[in-house]
């Protein structure tokens, strides 16, 4: 049995607020159990300078992450370190790998994942909710954007597919799925799976902590993470309703 009574294969209760705030097209304020992150995505009519050159003009997709210093005891000092930079950029690879740059057009837009709660599995609800973010700033193009000359611009060509995240791990010896800070702080192993709606993986990242696992356990812990992302994906999907693009 799991400390918070748990099932091995049973997601925290998750929530989502479409439309949090007001300042950016897409706001998506997201929580699993204690962990509540707002992801933020703004558009911006360029592209970086190295982007400038290509053939076919097409749009770029970056991500910030952020721990606040509330969102955690002892205070997290707002300074950029390490975890959040390689943190930032696992959310940024996750994204751009379900967007076709050239159905976006020469456009910019930046996922900013702002942890307000921090209690396990940041990076990935910061996935599970940015696309979603990122989702509501294409569907708003047409409304917000200046169009090329000619151009025609379909929100469901910038998509492939959707994509989410979860954690999975062994905690006393059992595969897990999605973690909390009293598991992650106490597992033997610890995964990160990111995957697309259509269950194809994204990125997989996973450690043991002073032991090995053997792979009976990774295809367990791969196994789980399939099982809660699809139901990530049913969750993302039914907060779009009528929206949902894909
Ligand atoms: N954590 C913290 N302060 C830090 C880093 C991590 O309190 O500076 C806690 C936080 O609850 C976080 C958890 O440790 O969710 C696990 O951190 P990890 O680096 O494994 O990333 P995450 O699971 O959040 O993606």
């Amino acid at each position: 049995m799991r400390h918070d009574s748990r099932q091995n294969d049973q997601l925290r209760p998750i929530k989502v607020q479409r439309r949090y705030t007001k300042a950016t097209p897409g706001s998506i304020l997201i929580s699993a159990g204690d962990t509540v992150v707002l992801c933020t995505a703004s558009l911006e009519d360029s592209v970086p300078p190295w982007k400038k050159y290509d053939e076919t003009p097409s749009g770029w997709v970056t991500a910030e992450y952020n721990m606040l210093p509330g969102s955690t005891s002892p205070r997290k000092r707002r300074k950029p370190d390490g975890r959040s930079s390689e943190i930032q950029r696992l959310i940024g690879r996750s994204l751009r790998a379900v967007v076709d740059f050239a159905a976006l057009g020469p456009r910019t837009i930046t996922v900013d994942c702002d942890v307000l709660q921090a209690d396990g599995g940041t990076r990935t609800l910061s996935i599970t909710g940015g696309f979603l973010a990122l989702l509501d700033t294409v569907l708003a193009i047409p409304e917000t954007c200046q169009l090329a000359e000619g151009e025609i611009f379909d929100p469901k060509k910038v998509f492939s597919d959707s994509v989410a995240a979860v954690s999975v791990g062994v905690v006393s010896g059992e595969p897990v799925l999605d973690l909390d800070y009293i598991e992650d702080s106490t597992a033997g192993v610890d995964m990160n799976v990111v995957m697309t709606g259509s269950s194809d993986f994204v990125e997989v990242q996973g450690t043991a902590e002073g032991q090995t696992f053997n792979r009976g356990m990774l295809d367990a812990q791969l196994e789980l993470a399939t099982l809660g992302i699809k139901q990530l994906t049913k969750i993302q999907r039914e907060c779009f309703g009528a929206d949902w693009p894909l």
